[in-house]
């Protein structure tokens, strides 16, 4: 392989959803569901794709931000950039006039994640494998070179990082094996929009228990009587085996987060999702003191590394949420992920869980199916993904324990997580079948 990247594409792709109130929540009462798209050329005949989520206007400044990095990508050595996927995240995160946009938050770190999975895209197509099986294919040494170390080194050090990987590989094989015949737990996020009325909310319920989900989510937080209502519909129609999470997208300040999680309590909430500020790690532990044993989750919004560390050391979640379509790329989990295997240093490390949400991996074309334009496909019905003939782990239905991903929309545009930890990572396929052709059209578009 001696090519050369030769260019960056971005495109503007935008879904008209909150015409039918999918994906809304206390604070985002309606999200047109978005992608600033990105896609990387080289002179090999193969390209990478990528992409950030956003919620509609904005969308064409995240396209903006992804485009200025061309010159981070455009007339570097194809090898060498593919064989140094931690190298390519420094050289964006850390260059200094980039770097003062946030540092390491915000939309120029959206958008290098973005440029990053597009590159790992590039990767897995060039090694003829799915991404998780790239990942999966990695020695301890090569995942910990991904690792930034800076900012994390009180927690953890690369010593430190390699023993919890090299312990963990000899029992590699076998989890791989267990994802290809079991599959990958899930929860369902569809039933629970905050626009969707009582009876819709029952029937989607009802229909994610005949999936076989073992777990769904409901947001909160706008009013507590309708949270409460809703949440009767919703223990109705599951039953009290199934286990029902809240979501307050930011809703609550501290106090009003630890009234209402109290008020809502005799519903059985699993976990209670971003109660407060993403911002705020002492808020976090605060509440998860005074709500306990309701489990507290959080990460969708979650800027970086060091803020997980944080959140890690000062107790305050049960439950860490990776996205990988806002501001996470395969690089970077492994800086997240690993302190969590740390119990000296995280204790809740022993019941954590962690759970990818990426809402926009473009997975149905991995399933075979179109997408945009077609229907909607739910993970759970799709068949056994594949890419370049190799399975990508199934959706699994049934209560999960450990790592969880959210198994997005069944009524609006597919949305779909795939993820999990240095073992699974991401699963990104060819784009859509008629995504270019789209997102063309849509670049103008406004809403
Ligand atoms: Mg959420």
């Amino acid at each position: 392989m001696t090519g050369r990247i030769t260019s960056l594409t971005t495109y503007d792709v935008r879904f008209p959803t909150s015409r039918g109130r999918h994906g809304s929540d206390a604070m985002n009462p309606e999200p047109d569901y978005s992608a600033a798209y990105v896609v990387i050329g080289t002179d090999s005949g193969v390209d990478g794709h990528g992409l950030a989520f956003t919620i509609g206007r904005g969308n064409d400044v995240q396209v903006a931000a992804i485009q200025a990095l061309e010159p981070y990508v455009a007339g570097y050595s194809l090898e060498e950039t593919v064989a140094d996927m931690g190298g390519l995240s420094r050289r964006m995160v850390h260059d200094s006039q980039l770097r003062w946009l946030g540092p390491e938050k915000g939309v120029m770190h959206m958008a290098i994640a973005a440029v990053i999975n597009a590159a790992w895209d590039l990767k897995a197509k060039l090694e003829g494998k799915p991404l998780w099986q790239v990942l999966a294919g990695m020695s301890a040494e090569e995942l910990v070179d991904l690792v930034d170390f800076r900012y994390l080194s009180d927690a953890l050090s690369r010593d430190e990082a390699l023993t919890i990987l090299r312990t963990a590989q000899h029992s590699r094989a076998q989890r791989e094996q267990q994802l290809l015949t079991s599959g990958y737990p899930a929860y369902a996020t569809s039933p629970g929009w905050l626009g969707y009325g009582d009876a819709r909310l029952a029937r989607l319920a009802r229909q994610a228990v005949a999936d076989g989900f073992g777990l769904i989510k409901l947001k909160v937080g706008a009013n507590l009587e309708d949270d409460r209502r809703r949440l009767r519909v919703a223990r109705e129609a599951v039953g009290p085996a199934i286990r029902v999470a809240v979501d307050a997208n930011q809703r609550w300040d501290v106090g009003d987060a630890i009234e209402w999680i109290r008020a809502l309590a005799p519903y059985d909430l699993w976990w209670v999702e971003e109660p407060t500020s993403p911002d705020d790690v002492l808020g976090h532990a605060s509440i998860r003191r005074a709500v306990t044993p309701i489990k507290i989750a959080t990460g969708e919004h979650v800027h970086n590394r060091v803020m997980f560390k944080q959140l890690l050391q000062a107790q305050a979640i049960d439950v860490l949420q990776l996205d990988a379509a806002r501001g996470w790329c395969s690089t970077w989990p492994c800086s997240t992920w690993l302190p969590c295997r740390d119990p000296r240093r995280t204790a809740p490390s022993s019941t954590l869980t962690t759970c990818m949400s990426t809402s926009w991996i473009p997975w149905s074309s991995a399933a075979g199916a179109t997408w945009p334009p077609g229907p909607p496909v739910s993970a759970p019905k799709c068949g056994q993904p594949r890419y370049a003939g190799i399975p990508i782990p199934r959706v699994r239905r049934g209560p999960g324990r450990g790592d969880l991903m959210s198994a997005g929309e069944s009524d609006g545009p597919t949305a779909l997580t795939v993820g999990g930890g240095p073992t699974i990572g991401l699963a990104t396929a060819r784009p859509p079948a008629g995504c270019r052709a789209r997102a063309t059209l849509n670049s103008k578009a406004r809403l």
